[in-house]
C-alpha cells in the first residue's frame, strides 16, 4: 500500500468527553469490528479501565475505509490513555501519528485535559481536526462550544464536526475529514530504518511486543534490529498489524502502525519512545525525543500475611512485564516486616496497581502512605534522594532538602474561584496566572508541591467545586524548602511507616490532627495506648487510646458457648488488615490517615 492511502491519527479529548465511544463508532462504521462482536468500547479492555471508565492501557486499530474518493485508505488509529500519569506515553502516540481528531462535548465546552492534549498535538505539529460531540443531548450548545474552540484555543472551528458518537450521526463526516485533511506520511523507504516504540506490552507466547510506526524505512521478520536507547540487539520474529488484535502480516512498510515481536524477555527491553534501527546499515541518530519512565510517587507495599512475601514479589514481577514505569525494590520495616518500596507515575498508576494485585492475584496488602522523591543535599556534600521518610537521614547531617513541583491548571466557573484559590493556597501553591475562558469559566494555574497534591487535593477540589473543575498537572522542577521528618510513636515506639515529610510549618498541625485521628483507628487495648507525634526528639503532639474497661468476653463466662465462638469471630474479622506492633494493632487506614488531615 502506497502510503499516500495511509492515515495515522489518534483522538485527543478530556475525560468523559466520547473518545472511547467515538473509536468504537469508527471501528463499528469501517466494519473493522462487526456490531455482533462489537462489545461496548472495544478499545478500553482491562476490566479496571471500563470501572473506571478511563483507557490504562493505549490500544490501536488497523481501520480499512472505502472514501468518497473512491480509493481505499489504512486509517491507522492509535488510542492514548487518557490520564495525566501517563503525559509521557500520550506524547510518544501523538509523534507517531499525522494528525488528531480533538473532542469537544458539547455540553461541557473546554476543559483542562482538553488543553493540555492540543498543546502535545501542537508540538508535535499534527492537523487537528475539531469535533465537537453529544449533539444529540438536549443541553448541548455546539455555538458556544465552538466559538470557545476559537476564543480559547485558538483553532479554526468553523468547519468543526458535529457528532453523536452514541447515535453514530456524523460518523461519515469523520472518516472523510480524516481522509481530507491529515496529511499522508512522509515517503522514505529507501532511508535507513528508524521506527518509534509508542506503547508495548507483554504477551505470554511472543515476548514483549513493541507497538511501533515506521517513519523511514521498511520491517520485516528475520531482520537483525537495535533498539537505539538500550543498545540491545534481537531478531525480528514477526511483525504484524492491530485489528484491534494481533494479526501477522510479512513486512511493515513506510509510514505503517505495526508491532514487532523479537523474543524480549521484558517490556523494558523495547522502551516506549525508544528508535529501532537494523543493526547494519543503522540509522545515525535516534528520533527525538525519548526520555526514560522516572516514578513520581513511591509507596511501601507489605503482604499482611509474612508467607504471602514470596507471592507478591512474583506478582510485582508479571506487572513489571508489562509496565516499564512500574519499580520495585524489597524493602524491610520494623513494624510491617518484608515488603517492597514501590514507584508509580502518579496517584492513579499506584492506585490501579494496588488494586490489581488484589484482585488479580488475590493478595492482601498493607499501604504505606505515598511519598514523593526528595533531593536531600547533606552537609558533607552528597545528594541522596530519600522516597522513603523513614529514611531521611538525620536532620543535623541535612544542608537543605529540595521538593518537587507540578504546574497544575484548574479550569473552574467563575464564582469557585475563591474556593480553588484558598484550596490551593492552604497546600503551598503559587499563583501563577489567571485567564478567563468566556464570561463564565476561569483558568487557574498554580504552582504546587507534589507532596501537597498527594494529600487529597483532587478530591478536596473536586467535591468543593461540586464536580466543576477539571485539573491536569505535570511536573515542574523542584524547589528548596524547609521540609521535616514527623515521626508517629505508638505506646512509645517510633512505627516506622507511619512517618511522614512535611513542612516545617505544617508539622505541628497535621501532628495533632494525625494522633487524634489514629486514636480513633487503633484498637483498644486492656492498657492505655499513647499515640506521639514527633520531630526529631520534640513530641509535639499526644493523644491516648483509653484502656478497654473489660474483657469483651467477661459477659460470656458461664454463658453461652456459642454466643461466645460468635464473638471471638467477629473480632477475628475486625481483625483483618491489622498488622500486630508488639501488643497493639494497627489497622490499614491507620497508614493512610495523615493523606486525610488538612
Ligand atoms: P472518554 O472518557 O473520552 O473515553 O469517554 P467515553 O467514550 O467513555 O464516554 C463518556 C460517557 O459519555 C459515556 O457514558 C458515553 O456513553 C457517553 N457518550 C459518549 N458520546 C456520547 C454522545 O454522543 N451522546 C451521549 N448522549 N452520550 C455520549
Ligand atoms: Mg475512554
Amino acid at each position: 500500500m502506497a502510503t499516500k492511502y495511509i492515515r495515522n491519527f489518534s483522538i485527543i479529548a478530556h475525560i468523559d468527553h466520547g473518545k472511547s465511544t467515538l473509536a468504537d463508532r469508527l471501528l463499528e462504521r469501517t466494519g473493522t469490528v462487526s456490531q455482533r462482536e462489537m462489545e461496548e468500547q472495544v478499545l478500553d479492555t482491562m476490566d479496571l479501565e471500563r470501572e473506571r471508565g478511563i483507557t490504562i492501557k493505549a490500544q490501536s486499530a488497523r481501520l480499512v475505509y472505502d472514501a468518497k474518493d473512491g480509493h481505499q485508505y489504512t486509517l491507522n488509529l492509535i488510542d492514548t490513555p487518557g490520564h495525566v500519569d501517563f503525559n509521557y506515553e500520550v506524547s510518544r502516540s501523538l509523534a507517531a501519528c499525522e494528525g488528531a481528531l480533538l473532542i469537544v462535548d458539547a455540553t461541557q465546552g473546554v476543559e483542562a485535559q482538553t488543553l493540555a492534549n492540543v498543546y502535545l498535538a501542537l508540538e508535535h505539529d499534527l492537523e487537528i481536526i475539531p469535533i465537537i460531540n453529544k449533539i444529540d443531548l438536549p443541553s448541548a450548545d455546539p455555538e458556544r462550544v465552538r466559538r470557545e474552540i476559537e476564543d480559547v484555543i485558538g483553532l479554526d472551528a468553523e468547519n468543526a464536526i458535529l457528532v453523536s458518537a452514541k447515535t453514530g450521526q456524523g460518523i461519515d463526516d469523520v472518516l472523510e475529514a480524516i481522509v481530507r485533511y491529515i496529511p499522508a506520511p512522509e515517503e522514505a523507504p529507501q532511508k535507513p530504518l528508524r521506527a518509534l516504540i509508542f506503547d508495548s506490552h507483554f504477551d505470554a507466547y511472543k515476548g514483549a511486543i513493541a507497538n511501533i510506526r515506521i517513519m523511514e524505512g521498511t520491517l520485516r521478520a528475520g531482520q537483525k534490529i537495535r533498539m537505539m536507547a538500550t543498545g540491545k540487539e534481537f531478531e525480528v520474529i514477526e511483525t504484524g498489524v492491530f485489528l484491534p488484535q494481533m494479526h501477522k502480516v510479512a513486512a511493515l512498510e513506510c509510514g505503517s502502525v505495526g508491532y514487532l515481536a523479537a523474543g524480549m524477555k521484558n517490556v523494558r527491553d523495547c522502551r516506549v519512545g525508544d528508535t529501532v534501527t537494523t543493526a547494519t546499515h543503522s540509522a545515525q541518530t535516534p528520533l527525538p525525543g525519548y526520555r526514560k519512565a522516572v516514578p513520581m510517587v513511591y509507596c511501601g507495599l507489605y503482604p499482611l500475611e509474612t508467607n504471602e512475601y514470596d507471592a507478591l514479589r512474583d506478582a510485582l514481577e508479571k506487572l513489571h512485564l508489562n509496565d516499564a514505569a512500574l519499580l520495585f525494590e524489597p524493602e524491610t520495616s520494623t513494624a510491617l516486616g518484608f515488603g517492597f518500596r514501590c514507584g508509580f507515575l502518579g496517584l492513579l498508576h499506584m492506585d490501579v496497581i494496588r488494586e490489581r494485585l488484589e484482585r488479580e492475584y488475590g493478595l492482601s496488602l498493607i499501604t504505606t502512605a505515598p511519598s514523593v522523591n526528595y533531593h536531600v543535599y547533606c552537609t558533607d556534600g552528597t545528594m541522596v534522594t530519600v522516597d522513603n521518610p523513614s529514611l531521611m537521614p538525620d536532620m543535623s547531617k541535612i544542608e537543605r532538602i529540595e521538593e518537587p513541583l507540578v504546574k497544575t491548571s484548574i479550569i473552574v466557573p467563575k464564582d469557585m474561584v475563591g474556593t480553588v484559590m484558598e484550596i490551593s493556597q492552604n497546600r503551598r501553591g503559587q499563583y501563577v496566572t489567571m485567564d478567563y475562558l468566556d464570561e463564565t469559566r476561569v483558568s487557574l494555574v498554580y504552582n504546587l508541591p507534589l507532596c501537597e497534591i498527594l494529600y487529597d487535593y483532587f478530591d478536596t477540589l473536586k467535591s468543593a467545586t461540586r464536580g466543576y473543575a477539571s485539573v491536569d498537572y505535570a511536573l515542574n522542577g523542584y524547589q528548596v524548602s524547609p521540609m521535616v521528618k514527623m515521626d508517629i510513636l505508638i505506646n512509645g515506639e517510633t512505627v516506622d511507616a507511619l512517618s511522614v515529610i512535611v513542612h516545617r510549618e505544617f508539622a505541628a498541625r497535621r501532628g495533632r490532627a494525625l494522633v487524634e485521628k489514629l486514636r480513633g483507628l487503633i484498637p483498644r487495648q486492656l492498657f492505655q495506648i499513647p499515640i506521639q507525634a514527633a520531630v526529631g526528639n520534640k513530641i509535639i503532639a499526644r493523644e491516648n487510646v483509653a484502656a478497654l474497661r473489660k474483657d469483651v468476653l467477661a459477659k460470656c463466662y458461664g454463658g453461652d458457648i456459642s454466643r461466645k465462638r460468635k464473638l471471638l469471630e467477629k473480632q477475628k474479622a475486625g481483625k483483618k488488615r491489622m498488622k500486630q506492633f508488639g501488643t497493639v494493632e494497627i489497622p490499614q487506614e491507620a497508614f493512610m490517615a495523615v493523606l486525610k488531615v488538612e
